[in-house]
């Protein structure tokens, strides 16, 4: 595995491995990599003759100073767990090779961006995210790029983004790797106290628990996700939002069908943890 740190020795190296006709994987990440990231990169060794991973805490998508400031890096242990993944190229660059100075383009993407996180970390973070995703595509013009469903929205939002600007790079996007109480995998997971990391099961159980309502028939929005928020009141968490949407449109269901989404926002401890659950709906 190479590490590099700048876009010439990005370019140069994909050239390369294009030229000896490899399909080129790409598996963005922040780093502080766990299991859910090792299943991206494990599907692109998989499918791609030359995986390229980016390592980047990108400041734009931050909406507090604080979460930046605190957010958990170690990036010889993820270069370590890249290596150990058979990836070929580590791109770890620091921000002023991407951001410039005048650096002055955003990328918006309306619709999905706006409710959920939309909502709660305000209209730049998925300003932020876009715009770091179009870049990284553009850099390393992958032809498949692989997304974890934990963060489902934003999943959403770079489907939106690849069809609107007709990105040509096929978006793929797996399921989320959980701890085995439930917790889902995030590197904040990291920064929990004990006692926290112990409550936080309660998000999972409570979308477990709402997944079941409906499975068990519920089809009353409020009544599947009851069973859910006595969990978490046990737990003593007020969640930002506890929610069943459509799972490509992201809005509230009057009544639960077709392909709807669990999805949760809480901090734990100070923690802001997300997670979801997709369920179709017969
Ligand atoms: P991050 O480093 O948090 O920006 O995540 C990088 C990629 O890994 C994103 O596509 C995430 O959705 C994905 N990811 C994060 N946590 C998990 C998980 N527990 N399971 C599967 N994918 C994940």
């Amino acid at each position: 595995m190479r590490l590099v740190r700048t876009i010439p020795e990005v370019r140069s190296a994909i050239a390369d491995a294009r030229r000896a006709g490899k399909i080129i994987g790409f598996v963005p990440t922040m780093g502080f990599l766990h299991e859910g990231h090792l299943s991206l990169m494990h599907r692109a060794r998989e499918e791609c003759g030359y995986v390229v991973v980016s390592l980047f805490v990108n400041p734009l998508q931050f909406n507090e100073p604080g979460d930046l400031a605190r957010y958990p890096r170690d990036e010889a242990r993820d270069a370590a767990m890249t290596e150990g993944a058979g990836v070929d190229l580590l791109f770890a660059p620091e921000a002023p090779a991407l951001y410039p100075e005048g650096f002055s383009t955003s990328v918006t993407v309306s619709g999905v961006s706006e409710p959920l996180e939309g909502v709660t970390r305000g209209i730049g973070h998925f300003q932020g995210v876009a715009t770091v995703v179009t870049k990284l595509f553009g850099i390393v013009a992958p032809d498949r790029a692989y997304f974890g469903q934990k963060d489902a929205q934003q999943a959403l939002v770079i489907r939106r983004l690849v069809r609107d600007l007709d990105l040509p790079v096929d978006v793929r996007v797996l399921p989320t790797v959980r701890e085995p109480d439930g917790l889902a995998m995030s590197s904040r997971n990291s920064l929990l106290a004990a006692g926290d990391r112990a409550r936080a099961v309660a998000l999972s159980r409570a979308l477990f628990a709402a997944e079941r309502a409906i499975q068990d028939g519920e089809r009353n929005p409020e009544r599947a996700l009851a069973p859910g928020r006595a969990i978490l009141d046990g737990a003593g968490i007020e969640p930002e939002y506890f929610v069943a949407v459509g799972a490509e449109t992201l809005q509230t269901l009057a009544r639960l069908g077709g392909e709807v989404l669990l999805t949760i926002a809480a901090s734990v401890g100070g923690i802001r943890l997300i997670d979801n659950v997709p369920v179709s709906v017969p």
